[in-house]
């Protein structure tokens, strides 16, 4: 009978114990998991002061413990989140708008964006980026990108003097910028507009006499406004054309003609894109208004360019250089 009644009790403090155990090893593993979970970003996150869809949005766009502590060292910032929801946002250039965005307060965020891209951040002809021309009629020649002084383009064609004014057969300009342009020129033609090419190719050498002879004269301000540094000129690129029509080859008129008009919505078509455009809000070439100069970039970048009415330089920065 006593034996019995020991083991009654010696049962029950086991169970007892078992149930303890039990409940201080589930306590346990969830302290510890509590733990754990405070040890990660969203939590810290969260502390700070971010919501969890911000927490998503910073998540999805950054990789790097280093990268995520940026947001617990500095104040909650709504621009920072929406600065990644800008539609030309890349990654590798988050310190810099951060850093512009602080130094340019009334920027709104879609021209930060834009300006970091394109390196309008920069003085010009201070960066000395080389032009990849590997990349044909997609690569970058500006004041920021510039080509070597031997750079020659392949595949130089002369223009027919039906298409070009001056000593025939003195212009060229690569083979499928030029039959990209005869195409177009024959649609004008049935819109009722003779287009006529008065630039074109223009090798290195050709564009330091020019810029030598403005800054010689005019002095280097006044060069810089109006000619491109040896290097940094498109036309060198065997990609570019100086175009107007055979009834105005004024620089000061033509942007007021139809013709213009006509080329400035229909090039596209062909792969042209009017390369500096009016407009003050994307007027960040570094080039003033040209109704004459259009660059070859292909038929599909040309028509997202038009589309989107952005620069070639956001088109570069965001879909070929990343
Ligand atoms: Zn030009």
């Amino acid at each position: 009978m006593k034996r019995r009644l020991k083991l009654k009790k010696g049962f029950k403090i086991t169970i007892f114990l078992i149930i303890v155990l039990s409940l201080g090893a589930v306590i346990g593993i969830n302290k510890y998991k509590e733990y754990l979970y405070h040890q990660t970003y969203e939590y810290k996150l969260l502390e700070h002061g971010y919501s969890m869809d911000d927490i998503k949005i910073i998540q999805s766009n950054w990789h790097t413990n280093e990268e995520i502590e940026f947001y617990l060292n500095n104040p909650v910032n709504n621009n920072y989140i929406k600065l990644m929801q800008e539609k030309y946002y890349l990654k590798k250039n988050y310190q810099q708008y951060i850093e512009y965005m602080k130094d340019n307060p009334k920027l709104d965020l879609n021209t930060i964006v834009r300006n970091i891209n394109i390196h309008y951040n920069e003085e010009y002809y201070t960066t000395d980026f080389k032009t990849d021309s590997s990349l044909e009629e997609l690569m970058l020649v500006n004041k920021y990108y510039s080509l070597d002084s031997d750079y020659e383009p392949t595949d130089l064609v002369s223009i027919s003097s039906k298409y070009a004014w001056g000593e025939p057969g003195s212009k060229k300009v690569k083979s499928n910028v030029l039959d990209a342009f005869i195409e177009m020129w024959e649609a004008a033609k049935e819109d009722g507009y003779y287009l006529m090419i008065n630039s074109a190719y223009r090798p290195y050498k050709d564009q330091e006499i020019i810029y030598n002879n403005y800054k010689a004269k005019q002095g280097q301000k006044y060069a810089d406004s109006i000619a491109a540094h040896p290097g940094h000129s498109e036309h060198q690129t065997g990609l570019c054309l100086d175009i107007f029509s055979k009834t105005n080859s004024n620089k000061q008129t033509f942007g007021d003609s139809e013709a213009a008009a006509w080329l400035k919505n229909n090039s596209y078509k062909y792969g042209f894109i009017l390369r500096y455009p009016e407009d003050p809000n994307i007027n960040v070439t570094g080039f003033t208004y040209e109704a004459w100069h259009f660059r070859y970039v292909g038929k599909e970048a040309a028509k997202y360019i038009y589309e989107n009415n952005i620069i070639f330089e956001e088109y570069y920065a965001y879909f070929i250089e990343k």
